[in-house]
C-alpha cells in the first residue's frame, strides 16, 4: 500500500497554476501537503528513497474551486419532476416562483439528502471548495466529515422587521457552534431585491466587524435591476404579492445595483459578489476599485435567459473573478470544468483558457480566502490535486485548451485531497 504520509507523485504534465506546465513534473507529498515541487529527477535528487507513484501519461492538476453554488438543491431536478413541474421557465421571476413552491412541498430530510449528494458529485468532478449557500441553517451538520473546505455562507433575507430579528437571532445562535466541518461559516444576505435596507446594512456592518465573510447575488437579472432602480417590475407585481410582501415593496433608488450595495455599505473584498450580469461601466470601475470578487455563473445565466455578463470588460478592468456553476435548480451539472468548457463558448472567447483556469482555481480561492490551502500546486499548500487521464494525446502546449473542451470530467481517474486518496 502506498504510504500516503510520504510520497512522490508524478505524471506526464504538472500544472501548477494557469503558468506552464511542468512537463514530467512532481509533486513530493508529506503529511498532506505538498513539501516538494519540481521534475521528477529535480524532486528525486533531495527524496531519492521516498516512494514514486506514476501516472504515467495523465495529468496533475491542482482541485477546482466552484465559487458559488447551492448544494442543497442537488437533488431539485427530482423534486421538480415529483411536483410536476414542467421545464425550467426562461423568465427570471417564473423560475422563482416555481422554486418557492417545490421548495413548500420538502421537509428537513430532504435537504440533508441532497447537499450529500452535492458533496459526492462535487468531490467526484475534480472540486476542492465551494462557496456553498445554505437556506436550510440546521442542515450544516451534514459538513461534517465532508473533505470540501471553504466557505458556508448562511442564507438569510426578509422585510419584517420582527421576523428579521428572528432570523438574525437564528443566524447568531447558527455561527456560534462549529458543526460545518471543514467549511468556514460565513454569512449570505440573498439579494437586494429579498432583504431590506436596513436588514443588508446591519448585515454588513456585522460581517465587518466580526472579520466574516458574505456572499451576495447582484445584479442577476434586468428584473432586479429594474426593481432596485425604479421600484417597479416584475419582482414587485409578481413575486412580492406570491410570498406576501406588497407592503415592503421599497421606493424607486434611482441607483443601479452596485451603488445600491455601496450604500449600504456591501462593497468590502470579503463580500463575494454572485452574477454581475447587468453591470454598466461606471459599476465596474467601482467593482475594481473596490477589489472586489465576483463569481459568474454563466450556465445558469444561459439556462435562466438572463443575460451574458461583461467577462472581457470585468478582467480588463481588474475585478477579481472566480467561476461558480449555481445549484441544479438552474444548472446541469456541478462541475466546474463543465463551467469553465461553457464559459469558454457563452463569453465568446473573451476569457483565454488560462484565464478560465485561474478563475476556476486560485481566483475561487482567493475569493473564499482559502488561497493558502487550495488553488495552485506549491510547497506549503494542502496536497489537493486531481489526476486526469485525457482520452486523446494531448500535447502539453495544449494542456489549457484541452481544459476548456467538453469531457474533463469523464477523464477525472484520481481525487486526493490532503493528500488522502479519495
Ligand atoms: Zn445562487
Amino acid at each position: 500500500m502506498v504510504n500516503i504520509l510520504n510520497c512522490i507523485y508524478t505524471a506526464k504534465c504538472l500544472i501548477t497554476s494557469n503558468a506552464p506546465p511542468v512537463e514530467g513534473g512532481a509533486l513530493l507529498v508529506h503529511g498532506g501537503r505538498i513539501a516538494s515541487i519540481g521534475t521528477l529527477s529535480e524532486v528525486k535528487r533531495h527524496f531519492p528513497d521516498v516512494k514514486v507513484v506514476d501516472f504515467a501519461d495523465a495529468l496533475l492538476v491542482p482541485l477546482l474551486v466552484n465559487a458559488h453554488t447551492h448544494l442543497e438543491l442537488t437533488d431539485f431536478p427530482q423534486w421538480a419532476k415529483q411536483n410536476r413541474e414542467g421545464e425550467t421557465p426562461k423568465n427570471f421571476v417564473d423560475w422563482i416562483l416555481r422554486l418557492i413552491r417545490v421548495k413548500q412541498k420538502l421537509q428537513a430530510g430532504h435537504y440533508q439528502a441532497s447537499i450529500k449528494n452535492g458533496m459526492t458529485q462535487s468531490v467526484a468532478a475534480g472540486t476542492g471548495a465551494v462557496g456553498d449557500i445554505l437556506a436550510q441553517h440546521a442542515a450544516r451538520s451534514v459538513y461534517q466529515g465532508s473533505p470540501l473546505i471553504g466557505s458556508l455562507f448562511l442564507e438569510t433575507l426578509g422585510h419584517d422587521p420582527v421576523r428579521v430579528r428572528k432570523i438574525k437571532n437564528g443566524l447568531d445562535e447558527a455561527l456560534d457552534d462549529e458543526v460545518a466541518g471543514s467549511v468556514t461559516l460565513a454569512i449570505s444576505p440573498h439579494s437586494p431585491y429579498t432583504i431590506s435596507r436596513d436588514y443588508l446594512q446591519q448585515i454588513y456592518s456585522f460581517c465587518q466587524q466580526g472579520q466574516l465573510r458574505c456572499s451576495t447575488h447582484l445584479a442577476e437579472s434586468a428584473a432586479e435591476v429594474e426593481f432596485i432602480e425604479r421600484g417597479c417590475g416584475d419582482l414587485v407585481t409578481r413575486f412580492y404579492p406570491f410570498v406576501g410582501w406588497e407592503r415592503f415593496t421599497p421606493d424607486p433608488s434611482r441607483l443601479r445595483p452596485v451603488e445600491y450595495l455601496q450604500q449600504q455599505g456591501g462593497l468590502f473584498p470579503e463580500n463575494l459578489l454572485v452574477h454581475g450580469v447587468h453591470l454598466s461601466s461606471s459599476d465596474i470601475e467601482i467593482l475594481a476599485r473596490k477589489k472586489m470578487f465576483l463569481a459568474l455563473c454563466p450556465r445558469s445565466n444561459a439556462k435562466l435567459n438572463v443575460g451574458r455578463a461583461a467577462a472581457g470588460r470585468l478582467f480588463q478592468a481588474g475585478v477579481r473573478l472566480a467561476l461558480g456553476t449555481d445549484s441544479l435548480a438552474s444548472c446541469d451539472s456541478l462541475s466546474v470544468w463543465d463551467e469553465m468548457a461553457f464559459a469558454h463558448s457563452w463569453f465568446n472567447g473573451e476569457l483565454d483558457a488560462p484565464t478560465l483556469f485561474n478563475m476556476a482555481t486560485l481566483g475561487g480561492a482567493e475569493a473564499l480566502g482559502v488561497e493558502n490551502e487550495l488553488g495552485s500546486l506549491a510547497i506549503g499548500k494542502a496536497a489537493s490535486f486531481q489526476v486526469l487521464r485525457p482520452k486523446t494525446i494531448v500535447a502539453v502546449p495544449d494542456v489549457f485548451d484541452y481544459f476548456i473542451s467538453s469531457g474533463c470530467t469523464d477523464d477525472i481517474i484520481h481525487i486526493y485531497h490532503r493528500g488522502q486518496l479519495q
